[in-house]
Parts: C-alpha cells; structure tokens; sequence
C-alpha cells in the first residue's frame, strides 16, 4: 500500500520513521562496535551509556543500577513531558550478545552488503534498541505523547538467563499496564512472537556401589546401567507433537572400566509449551525409580523458565496490535519459538509481546544480520503500539493493579497456575534465543 493511502496517524509515523532511515543504521553500527559479551560487565558501560545518552535527551530520567557479578541495568523513566503519573508501560531490551570482545575484528566484521547489516549482536538485539530509541524519538518528535508512559528497561544478562536483572524485571512487570520485548522478530516477514516454550534443567544423580569388576561383580551395584534405563524412560515423557521435549544431553558416573560404578549423572533439558505440562513432567521427573537392585536416583530441578503462554490478556495485546499495524499498512504475523527470553518472565505478571525487534536473521551464529529496509517500519510500528491506550489490554488479572497478581514462582514442582490459556494459539515455528 501506498503511504499516501494510510490513515493520517500511520502515515505521519512512517514518514518520520523513513526519514530516520540512515540515522539508525548508524546508531546501530555504533552499537555493536561497543561489544559486550554477557560474561564482562564492565563492556557493558559503554552500550549502556550511549543509549542512556539517547534517552537523557528524549526527556528520560536515567539511572544505571549496577550489578554483582553482571553488568547491571540501565532504566530509564519518563520525564515529565512523557507523564510522569500516568499508567506506564515497559519497553524491554538487553545490551549483553553472546559474542566475545573482539569478534567485530576477526570473524564478524560491521560490514554492509546488500541492504543488510552484519556484524556481533546486530540482530540479538542491539537494533531492538536502535527501535526503542527512534520509536520514542518519533513519537516526541511529532508531538504525540502516549496515554501509556514508556519506561525502558535494559538488562544485561538476558543471554545467561538473567540472574540478576530477573527480580527488578519482575519488580517492572508487576506494576505496568504491558510489556513490548525488543527480541528479534520471527522470520523474514517480521513475525511477532506470541509464545515461546518453557524450559527446565535437571540434574538426575544416580547412587549404587562400587565393586571390583573382576573379584566380587556381585557385591557391586552400577549406577551407570540404572542411568542407562532411566535415560530411557526420561526421552519417553517426552509429547513432541504438543510441544513436549527432554533432552539427554550430557552424562558422566564410574571411574574406571574395572570398577562397578558407584554413581553417575546426567543433565536434562526439558521444552514445554504450558505451565501445567511443565509441573505434569516434574512430578514425573521427581517420581523416577531405578530398576538395579542397590542403586537409588534423586533428581533435582537447576533451572527453571516458564512458558510465555497465549494467555487471554496477551492474545488481547496481541489483537491490538494486530489492528493497529495496519495503519502502517503492515500485516502482522505471528510465531511460536522454542527459547526463552525476558518476555516469559514478565507474561506472568502482564500482557506481554515479543519479537517486536528487527528483522533479520542468524542470531547467535556468525552470519547474524539485520535488514536495514526493516528498521523504520519496526520503528513505526513500535511508536504506534506506544500509543495504543490503557484499556486496549485490559482483562481480568492484567497489571497495574487490575485485578489479583499471580503468586511468586514457587518451591520447586509447585509453579503458580496458569491463567486459563486461550487454545488459540500461534502455529508452531522452529527457532529461538538461548
Ligand atoms: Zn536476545
């Protein structure tokens, strides 16, 4: 469609988006020359004061809250040109790529080619914080403030599962009418992504008895061979036309080949679309028996993320987006992923859209890119999802104090019930982040 056949609002939005074209293909080249690998926090200073340079002069009041061992947060709040009291909504990113400091000068130089833009974290997702600052800019620049105050929020663990940033994410998510994450998009016709799977690590520790091999076999119990018929039966839970997968994915036990070995691990990861198949393949996790005499099996949970699940306020979220996008002319998609992100946390808590980042591809693999075309269109759309009011994604149990919070994620085998999930769901789709 024609930009001159758009509805007036639309129309403003992508021109101004347009005209920004190449001002954002800069920042983001500049963005990812500051490299900032997750695992040294002190790289994340610089990204993070670039953007809270940005934000500082949009009218945003910016505060860096440092972290422990990672490299903190950057949150930004509006001013009051933004409205400061109004009911706000949290626009969610991460500075940290998997991409260790010196990449962009050997294997992954910034480069151009062909409408594209390569080069470390570009795509996972650096250009979804190009987005979130042109956005705002847009909507400042034209003089239309949202009903909806912005905050930014920018963590920089998101690529180690956000140890630390996880709590003031939580803290956020409790008190905001909704929630857009900056992830990348979902293919290459920018598909949102309305459902990302769960995932849990288990630890599974064998106990049996050691013995000589060759003197006195039957005074021993292998712990190996009670694991082997386990791992069987772990990879049988699994339902993977629902969704539902475990993975195996590394062992060790024994010690020598003449030894019956006294114990042996392994290390599982399991998938799941809802909360209530996450707890069904816990209690089943938890109720495994060994079938060799004298060994013994405790498995514990190391990790876990929910599901971001198509619940009703999200699909509400979802719809409104849906509808306000074509008055950019934009058709919007929509994905279910197999990674996590941020957004899985927040969805407990509020409405919540992911994959409003950059279109593009190969995130966490050398060839990483973003389409440059992209930028002001995912800018634009940003900006008027900003403007959607209140009320768009209200139902019962969203944020900001509309109804009954969901509890605390709870002791182990014990999450917080879903909220009655709508079957209508996004079709299933290969991909992800972590
Ligand atoms: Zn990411």
């Amino acid at each position: 469609m024609g930009v001159e056949r758009l509805p007036p609002l639309g129309r403003r939005l992508l021109e101004a988006a347009r005209v920004r074209g190449e001002a954002m293909a800069g920042l983001l080249e500049e963005l990812a020359a500051l490299e900032s690998p997750s695992d040294v926090p002190e790289s994340q200073v610089p990204v993070q004061g670039r953007l809270a340079e940005s934000l500082r002069r949009l009218g945003f009041h910016v505060r860096r809250l440092p972290g422990r061992t990672r490299g903190g947060v950057l949150l930004a709040l509006p001013g009051p040109d933004w409205g400061e009291n109004a009911p706000r909504q949290l626009l969610l990113g991460h500075s940290d790529t998997v991409w260790p400091s010196g990449t962009a000068a050997s294997v992954m130089p910034i480069r151009r080619e062909g409408g594209r833009l390569l080069g470390p974290g570009v795509f996972d997702m650096k250009a979804g914080l190009v987005l979130m600052v042109f956005a705002l800019e847009i909507l400042r620049d034209l003089d239309l403030p949202p009903a909806v105050a912005p905050v930014v929020l920018v963590n920089s663990d998101e690529e180690v599962g956000s140890p630390e940033s996880a709590p003031v994410i939580r803290r956020w998510a409790r008190r905001v009418e909704r929630v857009y994450v900056l992830e990348p998009a979902s293919g290459p016709d920018g598909a949102l992504k309305t459902a990302r799977k769960g995932v849990a690590r288990y630890r599974v520790e064998v106990r049996g008895r050691s013995a000589h091999a060759g003197l006195e076999p039957e005074k021993g119990a292998s712990a190996v061979l009670a694991l082997a018929s386990l791992i069987q039966e772990i990879h049988a839970l699994g339902e993977p036309a629902e969704g539902t997968t475990l993975n195996v994915g590394v062992v060790g036990g024994g010690s020598r080949a003449n030894v019956v070995p006294g114990e042996a691990w392994a290390l599982v990861d399991v998938r799941f679309a809802t909360e209530e198949t996450g707890r069904a393949i816990h209690r089943r996790l938890r109720g495994l028996r060994t079938s060799v005499p004298g060994t013994s099996v405790v498995v514990h949970r190391e990790s876990l993320v929910p599901p971001l699940e198509p619940t009703p306020r999200n699909r509400a979220l979802w719809e409104a987006a849906r509808v306000a996008a074509r008055d950019l002319g934009l058709r919007l998609g929509e994905a279910a992923v197999g990674g996590g992100s941020d957004g899985n946390l927040t969805s407990r808590y509020t409405a919540t859209l992911d994959g409003l980042g950059a279109v593009g591809g190969g995130a966490h693999a050398v060839h990483e890119f973003v389409e440059l075309a992209s930028l002001p269109e995912r800018a634009a759309l940003l900006a008027r999802l900003l403007l959607l009011p209140p009320w768009q994604a209200r139902t019962p149990g969203s944020g900001n104090g509309a109804g009954p919070l969901p509890p605390e994620p709870g002791p182990p085998g014990d999450p917080p019930p879903a909220a009655p999930g709508a079957k209508a769901g996004p079709a299933p789709c290969k991909g992800g982040q972590r």
